[in-house]
């Protein structure tokens, strides 16, 4: 819970506050961008300014909601019960954004694709009360694909509540995932599903993997995102914890593909005009990466 105490100086005068808790992970930013922001000097978020409408104050409470750390609070305790029960939201078509991030997946954002033959989540939230009583209500979660080892938050919550299959790449399957129900052994992009791509994108980790679904919806885990400082899709060097020049190779290997969505654990998602303008803007990258 947000502590009154520890509030930043930073925040704008009002009911909304972030406290000095704040690990920066960007959720609040891209939930309620009207009243979150960065403050580069301190590296946290703030309230840039307070909520002016029912729906902006609607917004900052889902954020509240879906902050790692529980740094967001308010003055007055104002009942967030109703933004608690908005998650997962619509990104578009069958495929949701699930909020709830977990501090131990560092705020990654997870999602779920709703399907008539048994929902799929693509990484992990928190296990919070409401949005396990939403997603059962949508029939609950058949399969989980884990991109990688970081963003996997409450997985083993997740199939012990929904009796899901997890899946991942052998290489990430250690310690609590050992225990994972499908572990991958690929080197190749692979067809795990009808409309299910497997592309192993080595880099960011060993066994990371990007997951293509309807050859339209990239999730991308840690491989890819959109940076709101560059300005376009990107790869961080700084957060390779395996090997850059294999990442390149990995990013390379996207172009095979064609997609118009981007949705990843961290950063934020991205819908291209076209997979034209996608596959442009991956070359693109690959040749910032080159010179990184
Ligand atoms: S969601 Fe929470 S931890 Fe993440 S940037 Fe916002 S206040 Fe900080």
């Amino acid at each position: 819970m947000a502590s009154v105490n520890e509030r930043l100086d930073e925040n704008a005068a009002g009911e909304f506050y972030v406290d000095q808790s704040c690990i920066d992970c960007d959720t609040c930013r891209f939930v309620a961008p009207e009243v979150f922001a960065r403050d580069e000097r301190i590296e946290q978020s703030f309230v840039s300014r307070q909520p002016s409408s029912e729906a902006e104050s609607e917004r900052a409470l889902m954020a509240l909601v879906a902050c790692p750390t529980s740094s967001i609070g308010t003055l007055s305790g104002v009942s967030a019960k109703a933004a608690a029960a908005r998650f997962p939201e619509i990104v578009t078509e069958n495929v949701y954004y699930c909020g709830y991030t977990a501090e131990s997946s560092f705020g990654a954002s997870s999602y779920l694709i709703e399907r008539p033959d048994g929902n799929w989540m693509v990484d992990s939230p928190r296990a919070g009360g409401p949005l396990l009583k939403n997603i059962a209500s949508m029939g609950g979660v058949k399969r989980m694909f884990l991109s990688h080892r970081d963003d996997v938050a409450d997985h083993a919550k997740f199939a012990r509540r929904f009796g899901c299959e997890r899946v991942i790449h052998r290489l990430e399957a250690r310690g609590a995932l050992a225990a994972v129900e499908t572990k991958l052994d690929l080197n190749e992009p692979t067809k795990i599903d009808d409309d299910l791509w497997a592309i192993p994108v080595p880099g960011h980790t060993e066994g990371s993997i990007a997951y293509l679904y309807r050859d339209k919806f990239l999730f991308s885990g840690d491989h890819l995102w959109w940076s709101p400082n560059v300005g376009a899709l990107h790869a961080s060097r700084r957060v390779c914890w395996y090997d850059w020049r294999r990442q390149i190779r990995s990013m390379e290997r996207l172009l095979d593909f064609s997609f118009e969505w981007v949705l990843p654990g961290h950063g934020r998602r991205y819908q291209a005009e076209s997979p034209r303008h996608m596959r442009d803007e991956i070359q693109a990258l690959v040749r910032r990466m080159r010179s990184a």
